[in-house]
């Protein structure tokens, strides 16, 4: 009895269903990196509004296009429930694919804890924080508000990979401390949320 309890609360809460279009090299990868990311948001103890995220492999890089929406830069995408991953070619000659499968998790769980759909620039630097990506960041410098939108429109369309690094170091630059402290603190999930109603957000985070 005891052993099956065990086993219960170990079962993950937010399941992933691989599509067979996924390479079995892939598989174990995108289990754990959204299981730790579960993880890391049950710490809130918010109830999922959805509990499955599915995850599929383009053949393309055009398909990856086509169906994330994004931009060149980027080698995964998460989209309407749907992880999409770069073909295998592509990631099989990316740099640390568990932190970006990792990420990838992040915004399928923030969704799946009825967190709407953020700023880029907050959703960005709130899902590298749950994916553990901000180590690696270049050095950023805080978005005065008069930047905003250009920040954000180099985020949606960088001009090349160095443009998006830096439009997401200063994401994090901007966003990173008061974020850490919600999630320390147990409420991320409600401090996002109210990030998302409000127009100047900006002034949230000074
Ligand atoms: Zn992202």
């Amino acid at each position: 009895m005891i052993g099956l309890l065990a086993l219960l609360a170990a079962a993950p809460e937010f399941r992933v269903e691989i599509d067979p279009s996924v390479g079995p090299e892939w598989r174990p990868a995108v289990e754990t990196a959204c299981a730790e990311v579960d993880r890391a948001l049950e710490a809130e103890a918010e109830p999922l509004v959805f509990r499955s995220v599915r995850v599929q492999q383009a053949a393309s890089f055009e398909e990856l296009l086509r169906q994330g929406g994004r931009s060149r830069f980027e080698v995964a995408v998460y989209r309407d429930r749907t992880i999409w991953l770069a073909p295998p070619e592509v990631l099989g000659k990316t740099f640390d694919v568990a932190a970006i499968l990792r990420h990838e998790c992040a915004h399928a769980g923030l969704r799946a804890r009825a967190v709407p759909a953020l700023p880029i620039l907050v959703e960005e630097a709130a899902v590298m924080m749950l994916a553990g990506q901000t180590g690696r960041l270049p050095p950023g410098s805080p978005i005065l508000a008069g930047e905003l939108s250009e920040v954000e429109r180099r985020a949606r369309q960088p001009a090349d990979r160095a443009a998006l690094e830096t439009a997401l170091a200063r994401a994090h630059a901007t966003f990173g401390a008061a974020l850490l402290k919600a999630r320390q603190e147990r409420r991320l999930l409600a401090f996002l949320r109210e990030v998302a109603g409000e127009k100047a957000y900006l002034s949230r985070f000074r």
